[in-house]
């Protein structure tokens, strides 16, 4: 299911069977649209949805996989970065006694009125979550022409060896190694 009508994130609440209820949506440029100056505008992400129903709340244990377009702080230039991300929160209604402090997991309450539970603010935050502080990816090391490792080199004033050194993400490891799997 592409997710581009955001109206998909509206889970029907009656139609939820008790024990575990999956869902998986596929989170693309138009899902960031519906957000005001949002962090991200381009990306493909599969959020993939476990909510274990039982008497008193909704257990939600999503799973975040794929990339977001950023633009490089350096150049400007934009690059996709990995979105591989698993995070559990609890829905549940206000009056039902589950207070936050009782769990570890974020609790979000919900109307008792309502039929349908909207996920979308919840996708756009944990995704957003992702976002790191410094945006510069590996390639920009070696490529970019403002990159003052560069400028160093090509003045001769260091070597080879320092210019091309390079932090790896681990997660660059782990998207490559999905996609293989695929
Ligand atoms: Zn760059």
């Amino acid at each position: 299911m592409r997710s581009d009508d955001i109206r998909e994130l509206n889970i029907e609440l009656p139609k939820l069977k008790n024990g575990k209820n999956e869902f998986r949506f596929e989170i693309g440029k138009k899902f960031f649209t519906h957000f005001e100056s949002s962090l991200v505008e381009e990306g493909r992400v599969s959020v993939i949805l476990d909510l274990y129903k039982s008497l008193n709340q909704l257990d939600a244990h999503f799973r975040f996989e794929g990339e977001i377009e950023l633009l490089c702080d350096r150049c400007m230039l934009p690059f996709a970065y990995p979105v591989i991300r698993e995070q559990r929160l609890i829905y549940a209604y206000r009056d039902s006694g589950i207070q936050e402090d009782d769990s570890e997991d974020e609790v979000i309450y919900m109307e008792p009125k309502n039929h349908l539970l909207d996920i979308s603010q919840e996708v756009y935050d944990f995704i957003c979550l992702e976002v790191p502080i410094r945006k510069v990816p590996e390639s920009c090391k070696e490529d970019c022409p403002n990159n003052p490792l560069n400028l160093l080199k090509d003045k001769g004033i260091i070597g080879e060896v320092e210019a091309s050194e390079e932090n790896t993400d681990p997660r660059w490891e782990a998207l490559k190694k999905l996609k293989s799997d695929n």
